[in-house]
């Protein structure tokens, strides 16, 4: 069926959803950089992968050369619960801003998890329950990943050990709960539990934690654990893969009604909803067929793509990951404590990484308090109270329509509306009582990251 000569065709099923991922890595003539052993810093094998992650994960993380890869019956039928989800026309937002742009937005927070992870977990755990595991570890920060791996895993009768950044695990008791609901184990992060874990307390004593951090915690505990594998919910090439799914659905729906889009915005944190959104869209610009302008939006006071280095670097603080090629701001850059609206990975997926660096993809980045009141904006406009993450996408899909106003231009905008912000309204109380300030890192703040890169070329 993956005829890599038709320009393009989604096989929908009887329910209108693609029955195959599609992999952007095979119509990329510069492929993205391999990971590599952090000990031999050769590529890694599927071997040594599949250590850490379950065999098929590690098969669909190396190719690169498979464009499209059928969608498992379960996971199918689990998918039919919440999707397809909806592409919108924000007529009202359109009317607000009196704007000639035409506003589309693809919804993922209809689903208990609230957010668009859940389309990698269901994946992640169902190749973990065929392998015959027990269970799978994982680090969450805000905890969306870790909600949406806790669904899954009761789905699949898998355990489910989350380390939660300990700040989160504090601020965030309702999602722990949400977790704990579905029957995963939640430890703040960094604990006593894990060896990396007694070595940061000891270094650090008193941290709450970093994302980076409880990914090094994960890890260690899958590896010593038998019947244990890590899985990860955002930057792998195998979480874009499953996240495809988002921009094959967007691209048949938009097809259905003849619509071709000039624009497609996502917000950008480690990658995964901005690269399932535009892949199959690359694609198309990939083989020459059609063109789009794409941009990945990011907070300014984490910019990896905007100020960071494309370079080799760590996945996490413990260094105990692959090395990635990714433009970076250093495993050890940690975000600014004000700010509140999340995406706060310090690298970026290597497939984007690549896009970006080839001039594929545009990036920009903007300041927090920009992003809440788009936020607040959509959400009296629309309806929707929209997750600071996605608000990013809001405020750049806003500032676009307003340019079209500007010089008359219709254009036609998709922006990717990942998630609702239910669990962050900590974030929008901070906002409201003027609490929240828009802090840019200075050039010299950001170096003590760029020096903690590993020196490989
Ligand atoms: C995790 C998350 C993001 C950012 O992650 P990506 O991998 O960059 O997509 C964006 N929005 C929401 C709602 C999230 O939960």
């Amino acid at each position: 069926m993956s005829e890599n000569s038709i320009p393009y065709k989604i096989y929908l099923n009887e329910h209108e959803m693609p029955i195959q991922w599609y992999n952007v890595r095979a119509d990329m003539k510069h492929k993205p950089a391999p990971l590599l052993n952090p000990g031999t810093l050769q590529p890694m094998t599927e071997e040594e992968l599949s250590g850490v992650f379950c065999s098929e994960l590690a098969k669909q993380e190396l190719d690169e050369t498979t464009p499209y890869i059928d969608i498992p019956e379960e996971i199918l039928k689990f998918y039919k619960m919440y999707r397809p989800s909806p592409l919108v026309r924000a007529y009202c937002l359109e009317e607000k801003l009196q704007t000639p742009a035409k506003i589309y937005y693809k919804f993922e927070g209809n689903n208990t998890s609230g957010s668009h992870k859940l389309n990698s977990a269901i994946a992640q755990a169902y190749y973990a329950k065929k392998q015959g595991l027990k269970g799978v570890t994982t680090e969450t920060g805000a905890g969306q990943w870790g909600t949406a791996l806790s669904m899954a895993c009761s789905y699949f009768d898998l355990d489910c050990k989350v380390y939660m950044v300990k700040v989160s695990y504090e601020q965030k008791p309702f999602r722990r709960e949400v977790m704990r609901t579905y029957g995963a184990s939640v430890t703040p992060s960094p604990s006593e539990t894990t060896e990396v874990g007694r070595k940061i307390l000891a270094e650090f004593p008193g941290t709450t934690g970093s994302l980076g951090c409880a990914i090094s915690e994960a890890v260690e505990a899958a590896v010593s654990t038998e019947g244990y594998r890590y899985v990860l919910g955002s930057v792998l090439n195998q979480v874009l893969l499953h996240q495809s799914v988002i921009g094959l659905e967007t691209r048949a729906a938009l097809d259905k009604y003849g619509i071709q889009p000039d624009m497609i915005i996502g917000c950008a944190g480690g990658g995964s909803n901005l690269g399932g959104l535009i892949s199959p869209f690359m694609g198309e610009k990939l083989r020459g067929e059609r063109d789009y302008q794409f941009i990945a939006v990011e907070p300014a006071s984490c910019p990896s793509l905007t100020r960071g280095k494309y370079a080799y670097d760590f996945c996490d603080t413990g260094k105990v990951c692959p090395l990635a090629k990714m433009y970076t701001l250093g495993s050890g850059f940690i975000p600014s404590a004000n700010h509140a609206g999340g995406l706060r990975y310090h690298g970026m997926s290597s497939v984007l990484s690549q896009l970006y660096d080839d001039g594929l993809m545009e990036a920009r980045a903007v300041e927090q308090t920009a992003v809440f009141e788009a936020a607040e904006q959509f959400a009296r406009i629309e309806g929707i109270l929209p997750a600071p993450e996605s608000s990013h996408a809001i405020r750049v899909a806003i500032d676009e329509a307003l340019k079209c106003k500007e010089s008359g231009e219709a254009k036609t905008i998709v922006f990717g509306l990942t998630g609702t912000g239910y669990f962050d309204m900590i974030a929008y109380e901070k906002f409201h009582n003027g609490d929240m300030s828009d802090y840019i890192p200075t050039d010299q703040e950001l170096e003590p990251g760029f020096a903690s890169l590993p020196n490989v070329e």
